[in-house]
C-alpha cells in the first residue's frame, strides 16, 4: 500500500483525494501556488509546499516543481486529480521515471487516448461502436475525402486528431465548404496543439452525452460501474449530470459497457476512466476516453457504493480491484449540481470574499466543496467552488432531495449559478429524463 502521496490539484478534488487518503491512512502533501495557501485540504493535509506563483503554468502545471516536491518531501506516488497535468503524458512518464508511482493509467495508454484518431481505432477493434467516418486521418486525396463525406451523408463534423476542451472541431453542411473547412482545422489544430492531423466524422445532430465509468487493474482485469448522462452542457462545459443515464434500454447499456470492458482488458488498462458517447436513436457511438477521475464521478460513487478514488489509490499501490463486476450493483438514482462561482447572466467568472457558506444536508446529500466561510475565491483557477450529489431510490426522489438541497443552500459575498441550478431541476422537460446536449444553450437563449 501506498505510504504517503503527493496532490497535485486544487480546489474540490484536492480535497476530494485527500479525504480517500485519510480512510485509506495514507500520508498526503499538498502542493499549492501563493495564492492557495488558504485552501482547505492544505490546511488539512500533512505537509505542504508552495510550487510558485498564481500563474497555473508555473505552479500546478509546473512539473519539476512538482517533482522536486516528491523529492523533499519523500512521497511515493502522485495523484493528479482531474485538469492541470492529469492527462499529460509526458508528466506520467517523468513521474515513474523518477522512481515514483504516477495514479493513473502508463503513460503510454495517456498518450493513446490523448490522440483521438488513435483512440478510436484502439475501441474499434475492441468492438466499441464509434460514429461513422473516415477511421483514420484524412490525407491529401481531396477526391477520396470528398467520396467518404457524401457516403457518411452531410452535416458531418472536422475534428483534431489532438483536440480537447471543444477546441479543434468544425460542422460542415454542404460539400461546397468541405475542403475548405478541412483547411482551416488543419491549420488551427497546428498552431493550438502542434499537431494538424484531422479527421472526419458523421455529425449527430440530436445526440445526448453518455459515459460510462471504468476501473482496470492493469493486469488485464476490469470492470464498469455503470453510466452516467452528461447532457445538461453550456459551452461543452457540464453543467448538472445523473447516474444511471435514464430511459435507456438496459440491453443496450449492457451491451456497450461490455465493450468498454473488453477495450481496457485489452490495453491493460490500469485507473479509473471514462469512454464517453454521443447517444442517439437507441445507439451508441464512441467520441473520446478521459484517462482520470471525472468531475462527476460522485454521481457513480452513490449509486454504487464504490468509491472510486480510493479505487485508484489501491490499484496504485499494486493491490486488485476490491470488487467484481458481478459485486456491482446500480441502487437508486443520483444526480450532481455544479455551482460556479460566476455571474448568473454574464456566466463570467465571479471571484472574491465568500462572507458566509451554508452547505445543506439531510438525507442522501453529499457536498464536495473546499468553500468556507471567509475563504476567498482567487480569480487564477476554474471557477468550479462546489458539488451538490444528491441520491434516492428513485429519480424523483433523488430530485426532490436536490431541489431542497438547493433551496437550503447559501453562499454570500460572490456570485453563483445557484439559481440557474434550482430552475434547471424544476425544468418539466428535465424532469421527464433523456433532455440532448443542446437542450440548455436553447434554454438559455430562449
Ligand atoms: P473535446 O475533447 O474537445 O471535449 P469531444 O470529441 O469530446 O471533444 O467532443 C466535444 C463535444 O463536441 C461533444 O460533447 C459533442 O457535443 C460535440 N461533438 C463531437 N463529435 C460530434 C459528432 N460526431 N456529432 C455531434 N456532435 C459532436
Amino acid at each position: 500500500m501506498l505510504e504517503k502521496i503527493l496532490i497535485a490539484n486544487r480546489g474540490e478534488i484536492a480535497l476530494r483525494v485527500l479525504r480517500a487518503c485519510k480512510e485509506l491512512g495514507i500520508k498526503t502533501v499538498a502542493v499549492h501556488s501563493t495564492a492557495d495557501k488558504d485552501l482547505m485540504h492544505v490546511r488539512l493535509s500533512d505537509e505542504s509546499v508552495c510550487i510558485g506563483p498564481p500563474s497555473p503554468t508555473e505552479s500546478y502545471l509546473n512539473i519539476p516543481a512538482i517533482i522536486s516536491a516528491m523529492e523533499v518531501t519523500d512521497a511515493d506516488a502522485v495523484h493528479p486529480g482531474y485538469g492541470f497535468l492529469s492527462e499529460n503524458a509526458d508528466f506520467a512518464e517523468q513521474v515513474e521515471n523518477s522512481g515514483f508511482i504516477f495514479i493513473g493509467p502508463q503513460a503510454e495508454t495517456i498518450r493513446q487516448m490523448g490522440d483521438k484518431v488513435s483512440a478510436i481505432k484502439i475501441m474499434r477493434e475492441a468492438g466499441v461502436p464509434t460514429v461513422p467516418g473516415s477511421n483514420g486521418p484524412l490525407n491529401d486525396d481531396n477526391n477520396r475525402t470528398l467520396h467518404l463525406a457524401r457516403e457518411i451523408g452531410y452535416p458531418v463534423i472536422i475534428k483534431a486528431a489532438a483536440g480537447g476542451g471543444g477546441r479543434g472541431m468544425r460542422v460542415v453542411h454542404n460539400e461546397a465548404a468541405l475542403l475548405k473547412a478541412i483547411y482551416v482545422t488543419q491549420t488551427e489544430a497546428k498552431s493550438f496543439f502542434g499537431d494538424g492531423t484531422v479527421y472526419l466524422e458523421k455529425f449527430l445532430e440530436n445526440p445526448r452525452h453518455v459515459e460510462i465509468q471504468v476501473i482496470g487493474d492493469g493486469q488485464g482485469n476490469a470492470i464498469h460501474l455503470g453510466d452516467r448522462d452528461c447532457s445538461l452542457q453550456r459551452r461543452h462545459q457540464k453543467v448538472l449530470e445523473e447516474a444511471p443515464a435514464p430511459g435507456i434500454p438496459d440491453e443496450i447499456r449492457n451491451a456497450v459497457a461490455e465493450t468498454c470492458i473488453q477495450a481496457c482488458k485489452n490495453m491493460k488498462y490500469r485507473g479509473a476512466g471514462t469512454l464517453e458517447f454521443l447517444y442517439q436513436d437507441e445507439s451508441f457511438y464512441f467520441i473520446e476516453m478521459n484517462t482520470r477521475v471525472q468531475v462527476e464521478h460522485p454521481v457513480t460513487e452513490m449509486v454504487t457504493g464504490v468509491d472510486i478514488v480510493k479505487e485508484q489509490l489501491r490499484i496504485a499501490g499494486g493491490e486488485p480491484l476490491s470488487l467484481t463486476q458481478e459485486d456491482v450493483k446500480i441502487s437508486g438514482h443520483a444526480f450532481e449540481c455544479r455551482i460556479n462561482a460566476e455571474d448568473p447572466n454574464s456566466f463570467l467568472p465571479s471571484p472574491g470574499l465568500v462572507k458566509m457558506f451554508h452547505a445543506p444536508g439531510g438525507p442522501g446529500i453529499r457536498v464536495d466543496s473546499h468553500l468556507y466561510s471567509g475563504y476567498k475565491v482567487p480569480p487564477y483557477y476554474d471557477s468550479l467552488i462546489a458539488k451538490l450529489i444528491s441520491h434516492g431510490n428513485s429519480r424523483e426522489q433523488a430530485l426532490m432531495r436536490m431541489q431542497i438541497a438547493l433551496d437550503e443552500m447559501l453562499i454570500d459575498g460572490i456570485k453563483s449559478n445557484t439559481a440557474l441550478q434550482r430552475d434547471l431541476v424544476r425544468d418539466a422537460e428535465f424532469q421527464k429524463g433523456g433532455v440532448n446536449i443542446h437542450y440548455l444553450e436553447h434554454k438559455l437563449n430562449s
